[in-house]
């Protein structure tokens, strides 16, 4: 193969690694305790060898502290509502029309179509993924892709049809070639996802990747911290799991993914008969 090729594949397989890593580590470097090789090529062996198994270790070798708040109703740390005129909305059409010529942050200007959500306004449960993509700008709806395709699997694979759910994004534009959202976006745009939530009441929320539990539960936790856990984003039970895009890049995913959603199933049906 010519070196110009073996090169880029190596750039290809690095990148892959170093997206699949920020998916569960968000952005810290996690080194392998037990791996030599990786140790001597980065000159980190000090730090791989007093560093705990647990994965979550931040840049320089320490374990990062979950850092989960809470935000429970009344709490002096909940974000609130910008003083506009559509947080006195009390119905999703409504709401939407209200917010749908958004221009707050720069995504206003590059999207083809405002993706509000879609679902059932009277949804026991909410999912909440990241942004739109190019399938969603499009058609004005979320979740509409291939990554879309799998989450409907994902859903029915715990017994709930997609019409039943509602299903949303911390972003209601497209960023740019799919980056991810900026501080700022998620600063403007997501006041309308509280919004929503206030009005369909759920019963309890499953966040689709990192960035939406790290978005609602205000956090910089990795998803290994996230996942497999019950939150409390004000008063209400949420679940963060992988999301969809991820399990196309890593189907190794699949299974612990599986795992989630036979808690998130149990916890729904415990909630529903009055347990938990
Ligand atoms: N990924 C998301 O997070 N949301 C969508 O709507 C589509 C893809």
């Amino acid at each position: 193969m010519p070196l110009n090729e073996e090169l880029k594949n190596i750039l290809t397989d690095t990148e892959r690694f170093l997206k699949q890593h920020q998916e569960l580590y968000g952005d810290m470097i996690f080194v392998p305790k037990t791996d030599p090789v990786f140790a001597s090529t980065t000159g980190l062996s000090h730090s791989v060898n007093t560093a705990p198994a647990d994965p979550d270790i931040d840049l320089f070798g320490k374990p990062v502290q979950p850092t989960t708040i809470h935000l429970k109703t009344g709490e002096a740390t909940l974000p609130s509502f910008p003083n506009e005129p559509w947080t006195k909305i009390k119905n999703l059409e409504e709401l939407n029309n209200a917010i749908n010529t958004c221009m707050k942050c720069g995504l206003g200007k590059t999207r083809i179509k405002f993706v509000f959500g879609v679902g059932n306004p009277k949804a026991e449960i909410v999912v909440v993924g990241e942004a739109p993509g190019a399938d969603e700008d499009e058609q004005g709806e979320p979740f509409v892709g291939r990554a879309g395709q799998l989450l409907n699997k994902i859903l029915e694979a715990i017994q709930l049809k997609r019409e039943e759910v509602f299903i949303c994004n911390i972003l209601k534009c497209r960023p740019p070639n799919n980056r991810d959202p900026q501080a700022e976006e998620i600063d403007c745009c997501e006041p309308y996802l509280w919004k929503q939530l206030e009005i369909i009441k759920p019963k309890i929320i499953l966040c689709a990747g990192r960035i939406a539990g790290q978005s609602l539960l205000k956090t910089n936790s990795s998803l290994t911290l996230l996942r497999g856990k019950v939150h409390d984003y004000r008063g209400i039970p949420l679940m963060v799991t992988y999301h969809p895009a991820a399990l196309l890049r890593n189907p190794n995913w699949k299974r612990p993914c599986w795992e989630d959603m036979q808690q998130f199933r149990k916890l729904y049906d415990e909630m529903k008969s009055g347990k938990s």
